[in-house]
């Protein structure tokens, strides 16, 4: 097993990046209580026995960050900032093992992998920049002997749970503003792919971040694990990505101790395609805002929605598009699609599907398994006819199924692309400028792709509304859900 399991990190550079335990106070802590097993969904074979971490290693885990708080918040912007461009520059060094550490457990294409590195990195150097920006304020005050200051403070210990599907960037985009900010942080990572987020707290070590201001917590035992970092009274602040009713849970548990939360959660996402869109740009921006990830992502589209009298020639040049899509192992040369995380994920989306045939959905391409790739290859599939009745038209499908409707005026598709309860992302395609601020305004989403499907970078504040979360990811405005406003009223001036 020893032989199988290095065999897969054979080619790295570096294999002191991968570990197989929770990183706590600066040291990668043995297990007390077994192991759990991650493979590859590519096939299926073993990659790493990871030690188990319960509610004890969590505890540990807090009180290691609780420990380094004073020192690390206590410490210059400057300081804090050289420390994450250090970290930063590490995973740039490493980023091809980082990436190919993340396709081995997770199944993204490497190119994808690559992307999440350097997206993940992104947030490193940009928060290392606004940490020296965390500007107070100076109100003018109520009497003329008075003057009233604003600090902003680190919050204290910050503990986040985060998913499978970007095993890397949800971690540090998370991390590097709490870091900047000041605060310490406890992160618990999908136990599907831990071995990204443990590459990670090795940089930090080599990086010089102190002992306790980085921990990772790896187990399979996600509802005491999170119960202990939602109710713990050291925690100040949680912050979760991942699905809307894991998410409604780990909100309800934060309400004994009033912890401040941010929740980056689940969307259903509506690609419009208006009539006098430029047709090629849509194809090639829907695939992108698709396929991405074999459609596991939060911001992937859910719903296409097109416009009656450019439909039949949308279609014929979506279809052509998406035909040749190469679905292969994430580390073959070419590979566009990869498997999905697992069966449940592939039971799922053929549930889905199976029911809007049923209720008189219409397959145009794929629709199922590529069982000579294995068993998680599901075909990038299109399907028209598909009405808001249908359950795929209302849950998040997180696979690579198109689901195609016609729709005739602006108002009408206004109204089925916001009938939805959550609001994360959303997209458009139109060359109308008075059209493209009407149904900007009038959508009810975080975050709109307008003629662009690619949304996401470290500059831009990353969030939903409705049930799709609470606070916003990146920009100058990420640092805020880190910090506590303080306002200081300094009398007898006069
Ligand atoms: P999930 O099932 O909600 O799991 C997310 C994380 O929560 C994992 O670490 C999981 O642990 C943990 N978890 C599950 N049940 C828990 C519980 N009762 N208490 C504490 N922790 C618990 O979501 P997922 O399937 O991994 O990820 C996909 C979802 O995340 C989608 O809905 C997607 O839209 C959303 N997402 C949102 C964003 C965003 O920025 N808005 C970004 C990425 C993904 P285990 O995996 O170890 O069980």
């Amino acid at each position: 097993m020893t032989n199988q399991i290095n065999s897969a990190f054979a080619s790295l550079n570096d294999r002191a990046l991968v570990h197989h335990s929770s990183y706590i106070s600066g040291q990668f802590h043995p297990g007390r209580t077994g192991h759990f097993a991650v493979h590859n969904p590519a096939d299926g074979s073993l990659l790493a026995l990871v030690a188990e971490a319960g509610s004890t290693e969590t505890e540990q885990a807090i009180a290691a960050a609780a420990a380094a708080f004073s020192a690390w918040s206590g410490a210059t912007a400057a300081q804090r900032s050289a420390l994450l461009m250090r970290w930063y520059q590490l995973m740039q060094q490493h980023q091809h093992d980082l990436a190919r550490i993340l396709t081995l457990e997770q199944g993204k294409p490497l190119t994808e992998a690559m992307g999440e590195i350097n997206y993940g990195a992104s947030f490193v150097s940009w928060f290392a920049e606004e940490a020296k920006r965390m500007n107070g304020d100076i109100i003018p005050a109520a009497a003329t002997d008075q003057q009233i200051l604003v600090l902003k403070q680190a919050i204290g210990v910050v503990a986040a749970i985060t998913p499978w599907n970007f095993p890397n960037a949800m971690i540090l985009r998370k991390a590097a503003a709490a870091l900047a900010a000041g605060c310490t942080f406890v992160v618990k990572p999908s136990e599907l792919t831990p071995l990204s987020a443990l590459a990670l707290a090795e940089l930090a070590t080599r990086a010089g971040i102190p002992a306790g201001v980085f921990n990772v917590v790896t187990g399979t035992d996600a509802k005491a694990i999170g119960q202990v970092l939602t109710k713990d009274s050291r925690v100040a602040k949680f912050s979760f990505t991942g699905s809307t009713p894991v998410g409604k849970t780990l909100l309800a548990q934060c309400a004994s101790t009033v912890k401040k939360v941010s929740m980056e959660l689940g969307g259903n996402a509506p690609f419009i395609v208006f009539d006098d869109a430029d047709l090629a740009s849509a194809v090639q921006g829907l695939l992108a805002a698709k396929f991405r990830n074999a459609g596991q992502t939060c911001v992937c589209v859910n719903r296409v929605f097109v416009q009656r009298p450019v439909y039949d020639a949308f279609l014929a040049q979506l279809i052509q598009a998406t035909a040749p899509l190469k679905l292969a192992n994430g580390l073959e040369t070419g590979c566009q699609i990869g498997p999905l995380i697992n069966q449940t994920a592939v039971d799922k989306i053929a549930r889905l599907l199976d029911q809007a045939l049923d209720q008189g959905a219409e397959l145009l391409l794929g629709g199922a398994i590529d069982a000579d790739l294995g068993p998680l290859f599901f075909q990038p599939t299109i399907i028209t006819e598909v009405t808001p009745a249908m359950r795929i038209s209302q849950t998040e499908i997180f696979g690579p199924v198109l689901c195609i409707s016609l729709f005739d005026t602006e108002q009408e598709v206004i109204e089925l692309a916001n009938n939805t309860p959550t609001g994360l992302a959303s997209y458009f395609y139109s060359r109308d400028i008075g059209r493209i601020f009407r149904v900007a305004k009038a959508l009810h989403y975080g975050m709109i792709g307008i003629n662009e499907a690619s949304i996401s970078n470290a500059a831009a504040p990353f969030g939903g509304v409705k049930e799709s979360g609470l606070g916003r990811e990146g920009s100058s405005y990420g640092l805020d859900d880190f910090t506590e406003l303080k306002y200081l009223c300094l009398g007898g001036l006069g």
